[in-house]
């Protein structure tokens, strides 16, 4: 059995506490873009990076506001805080944050029994669950009618199924790993005060340009203040615009517009009232999904749509009546978005992180983790001495086969709908433009064979571990149509879903309500980091 990598990523990064692990260049870093990514990227370059005596400074505009939406993380934002020694208590009160189980998605597919299925974060429980769901699935992919939907396996299912938190008493044995709903542009202020108070300079300005030197590297960056500024390590966090990584230095941006082909998204926030659900909600429209996000004082709530297919005002119809806010005043905002990413996110001395280095659309709310991810292996290879040219080449070797593997899992949700009403979802069943990798395990899949060796050898796996796939295939119902299937053979019907609901049902009891738990946020678990065993 392999360790889940997505859910489990433990940086090695010491906190500055070896001068000799720094660069001897590495001086002063610029970091452009004070969104998310500006802001986390500080946090974590400043935790490794100030105590050796690096300076590093963020600039941002005053007239450019953030993209201001992210407000769904995966788990990984827990290992962000906890390296950071920052108390959810403390964050999550400030953000409107609550806890997220994972994401349920309505309406993709339209094969009875699978119209809805959760896409579980996991839990230590899961290690009783997995082989018993595998099983199921491998024998009904070969036509045993056998139980195989996802949801009655995985007790994070339960626990957004019961509006309940994620945070299990003490004395149980087991963890679960979470993720957050948070507001945006709170996280970002309280990312801001953080990082400052860490010693991260801040400046207002609105950089105009930069200068590229006869090396082809940044010299410096320009300010419409008219200032002139230089630094050893320059990062963009500037959003889509890619000041420096596109405008200046002209890296080759990879759309991924044939795969995904969402580009656009409106959003607008509805009211909250009554129990706080602990999952995303991501529900099928007519050229598209939408969001729905629960904070502790509202729902954050936005479309995600072609425009190949679809006008801005569609949509904003399309939302406000599936909202029931079709007469409200509410405002909504309309953003494009740029889908894929740029070849090389680190190319000479500059760094691109956050919408700058891609975008694949927030489906299964990955921008974030992709922040810190960036970030933390950079730190790496800089902890390692590692910057030369064909150590950039490494890093960016890697960044962007996990950023591919990521933008393979969210394809197959749009590959595997069954949907008919809409050009938009025929189109999508009927995209053939899928990357080898995928279309290897798809086949596999459909020629009733385990995936999960697949998964397993290939890089796809490093993004999605065998779990998240299966939730997936299972739960859309990639499956012999239910009129084919035959009874199951005892060994195919060797399992007790009695015994699986039982021990869910006794675990539940473990778990509070998700309002009262945000009421009574208590400080980190000394409980130690928990092992993930998910095939
Ligand atoms: C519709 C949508 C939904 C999303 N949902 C999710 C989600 O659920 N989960 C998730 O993880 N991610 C999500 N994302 C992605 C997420 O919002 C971003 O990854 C995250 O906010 C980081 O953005 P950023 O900091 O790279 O860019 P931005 O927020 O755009 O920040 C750019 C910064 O650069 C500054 N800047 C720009 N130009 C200049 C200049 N010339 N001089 C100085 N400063 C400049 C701006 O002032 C700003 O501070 C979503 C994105 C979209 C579009």
């Amino acid at each position: 059995m392999a360790t889940a990598t997505l859910f489990n990523y433990s940086p090695g990064l010491s906190a500055g506490d070896d001068p000799a692990s720094r660069p001897p260049a590495l001086r002063r870093i610029i970091i452009v873009g004070g969104g998310t990514a500006g802001w986390m990227t500080a946090l974590l370059f400043a935790r490794s990076l100030i105590g050796k005596g690096v300076e590093i400074t963020l600039l941002e505009s005053p007239s450019v506001p953030t993209v201001g939406v992210g407000e769904g993380s995966t788990p990984w934002m827990r290992g962000f805080f906890d390296l950071l020694g920052i108390e959810e208590a403390e964050w999550m009160h400030y953000c409107h944050a609550t806890y997220k189980c994972g994401i349920a998605f309505e309406g993709w597919s339209t094969k009875p029994g699978f119209e809805r299925y959760f896409h579980p974060f996991a839990s230590m429980l899961d290690n009783l669950t997995m082989t018993q769901f595998v099983h199921n699935v491998e024998a009904r992919i070969n036509g045993a009618d056998v139980h195989a939907h996802p949801d009655r396996f995985f007790i994070a299912a339960r626990l957004a199924a019961g509006r309940r938190a994620p945070k299990a008493r003490e004395s149980f044995p087991f963890d679960v790993w979470h993720a957050y709903h948070f507001d945006a542009t709170l996280l970002g202020q309280f990312l801001h005060r953080k990082a400052v108070e860490r010693g991260v300079r801040y400046k207002s300005c609105h950089v105009t340009h930069a200068v590229v030197d006869a090396n082809g590297a940044i010299a410096s960056v320009s300010t419409r203040e008219g200032e002139t500024l230089t630094a050893d390590l320059y990062v963009d966090c500037t959003g889509f615009a890619g000041l420096l990584i596109d405008k200046a230095l002209k890296v080759p941006f990879i759309s991924f517009a044939d795969n995904l082909f969402n580009d656009a998204a409106v959003a607008m926030p509805s009211p909250l009232a009554g129990a706080i659900p602990s999952e995303t909600v991501s529900t099928a429209m007519k050229c598209g999904w939408a969001w729905k996000i629960p904070l502790s004082n509202r729902f954050g709530n936005g479309y995600v749509y072609s425009t190949r297919f679809c006008t801005p005002d569609a949509a904003e119809s399309e939302l406000r009546r599936h909202l029931g806010l079709l007469d409200a005043d509410v405002a909504a905002r309309h953003l494009r978005m740029r889908v894929g990413r740029v070849a090389r996110p680190w190319y000479k001395n500059c760094l691109a992180v956050g919408l700058s280095q891609g975008f694949v659309e927030p489906l299964e709310a990955t921008a974030l983790m992709f922040i810190q991810l960036t970030a933390t292996v950079f730190l790496e290879f800089l902890q390692q001495g590692h910057s030369s040219e064909e150590a950039q080449e490494r890093f960016n070797a890697r960044m962007n086969v996990h950023f591919e593997g990521i933008r393979d899992y969210i394809v197959t949700h749009y590959k595997t709908n069954s949907r008919t009403d809409t050009d938009y979802w025929r189109a999508n069943a009927a995209n053939t433009k899928l990357s080898d990798n995928l279309k290897k395990l798809y086949a596999a899949w459909m020629a009733g064979k385990s995936i999960v060796p697949g998964v397993r050898a290939q890089v796809i796996g490093q993004s999605y571990p065998v779990v998240s796939w299966y939730a997936l295939m299972a739960g859309m119902g990639i499956f012999p149509e239910a009129k084919d299937l035959r009874p199951p053979t005892p060994q195919e019907g060797r399992y007790n879903l009695g015994e699986i609901d039982d021990l869910l049902d006794r675990s539940m009891e473990n778990f509070p309500d998700h309002r009262h738990a945000l009421g009574h946020i208590p400080a980190r678990s000394a409980r130690p980091a928990m092992q993930l065993y998910l095939w």
